[in-house]
């Protein structure tokens, strides 16, 4: 007798305890819908390529395999391309680094790197401190690593330094480990707020002064559009801070290349855990990279993607004004994709999803952006995709279905504080 396939219900039993926390992120669930070419989307972060030349990366591609396509097409190194790994230190001395290539181990995406760090350090049970709210791929990777997340809340400034002192001592007073300190200090997604010199300056302090490693992810650090953006955290601490790189916003998502730069001690953990994923990241992808580094003007290119976001951004923020209820709060983000937005507390964002559908526009509910379930009445818009004309739209009309609910709902109230 044949056996049947078996049903999810019975595979439940038979996956390893951690597949429980392998559960689709709000945001997946969100793009069928939100990809509708009727919507206007302020739901996705994808990077706009528009502005990128195609007929030049297609001959940066196409050199490549012409004059070195049995390098570009061969295994590479479990560290990642020692060319590129050079050039990333260039990249990064923008930002006020210096490091050794030797330092940095490349990753499919820094969302890779996310993944293994997490792998290298945290057992189920230990403890991770996470901004409140923060980047839902992290939230999905410590999970699945049954890590516990305790959030810390941030201001305008980002991360507030008492309250993670007081986490710490909370968490080590109730027997808690805690692994590392998780922040994304530029253009933070999904806030959109920046941490200026000083704050990083006293997390620092506080996370070398109690040992705990500070996981910083910088994605979006090139990104900026109104003047200087700090340094990062980790040109201040070489030894304390793990810091995460891409090329997906400053560059392409789709060759998946990213980087973390590591104290020497974590490095070769992460070469290992780096090799047991993926052998090795893709050469072609890293030599498409340094290609284009070696030859495109790659500062040109991050400036037009800079004022093409800073446009959609102004577009954003300007709509905001004209059409959303005067009790509702947003940030205003001085680069990256992000504006997060904080309605009075009954309205749940969550709910209004469905409305917003309806009147032809899609963000994502605030809850996405924690571990705990907060944030329901908070949403994030992201601008970095539509046209200015489709972001006004999508803004006002928005800002239609958030008033009729505060309409129906009898009134504003005060906002409520985490
Ligand atoms: N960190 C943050 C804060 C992000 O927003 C993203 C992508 N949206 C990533 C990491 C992952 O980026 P990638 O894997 O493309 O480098």
């Amino acid at each position: 007798m044949s056996k049947l396939v078996p049903h999810e219900e019975n595979l439940t039993a038979r996956y390893a305890e951690r597949a429980a926390r392998m559960v689709p992120s709000e945001i997946r669930s969100l793009f069928a819908v939100a990809s509708r070419p009727e919507i206007v989307s302020l739901a996705g972060g994808m990077p706009n390529l528009s502005a990128l030349p195609m007929e030049m990366m297609a001959d940066v591609v196409q050199k490549l395999i012409l004059e070195n396509g049995q390098e570009a097409l061969q295994y590479g190194s479990g560290q990642g391309h020692p060319r590129l790994r050079e050039q990333i230190c260039e990249m990064m001395a923008l930002e006020g680094i210096r490091a050794k290539s030797d330092d940095v181990v490349i990753t499919t995406g820094s969302q890779a790197a996310l993944d293994l760090i997490t792998r290298i350090f945290v057992d189920p049970g230990d403890v991770i401190l996470v901004e409140a709210p923060s980047y839902v791929g992290a939230l999905g990777v410590f999970a699945q690593y049954q890590s516990q997340v305790v959030h810390i809340a941030m201001d305008d400034k980002g991360l507030i330094p008492a309250a993670l002192t007081e986490a710490i001592t909370k968490v080590r007073a109730a027997g808690g480990k805690i692994k590392f300190l998780y922040c994304i200090p530029n253009f933070q997604n999904p806030s959109g707020v920046t941490m200026p010199a000083s704050r990083r300056t006293e997390i620092l302090d506080i996370c070398r002064e109690a040992e705990i490693f500070v996981v910083e992810d910088n994605p979006y650090g090139l990104l900026g559009f109104d003047g200087p953006v700090p340094n990062a955290m980790r040109a201040e601490d070489h030894e304390n801070v793990i810091y995460l790189g891409s090329f997906s916003k400053t560059i392409v998502p789709g060759l998946r290349v990213g980087w973390a730069l590591v104290p020497q001690g974590v490095k070769e953990k992460l070469i290992i855990a780096n090799e047991s994923s993926v052998l090795c990241p893709s050469n072609f992808a890293q030599l498409t990279i340094s290609s284009y580094l070696a030859h495109e003007p790659w500062r040109d290119q991050i400036a037009s993607f800079c004022s093409l976001y800073k446009e959609r951004r102004d577009a954003m923020l300007e709509s905001l004004d004209a059409h959303f209820p005067a009790s509702a709060t947003w940030t205003k983000p001085k680069g990256g994709f992000y504006v997060w937005v904080t309605l009075p507390p009954e309205i749940d964002t969550k709910v209004l999803v469905p409305r917003a559908i309806a009147a032809k526009v899609a963000y994502v509910p605030g809850t996405a952006f924690y571990a705990d379930g907060f944030g329901s009445w908070q949403m994030r818009l992201s601008y970095c995709h539509p046209t200015p004309e489709r972001i006004r739209k999508g803004v006002a009309a928005l800002g239609n279905v958030v008033k009729e609910e505060i309409a129906r709902r009898g009134g504003e109230t005060p906002k409520a504080v985490r």
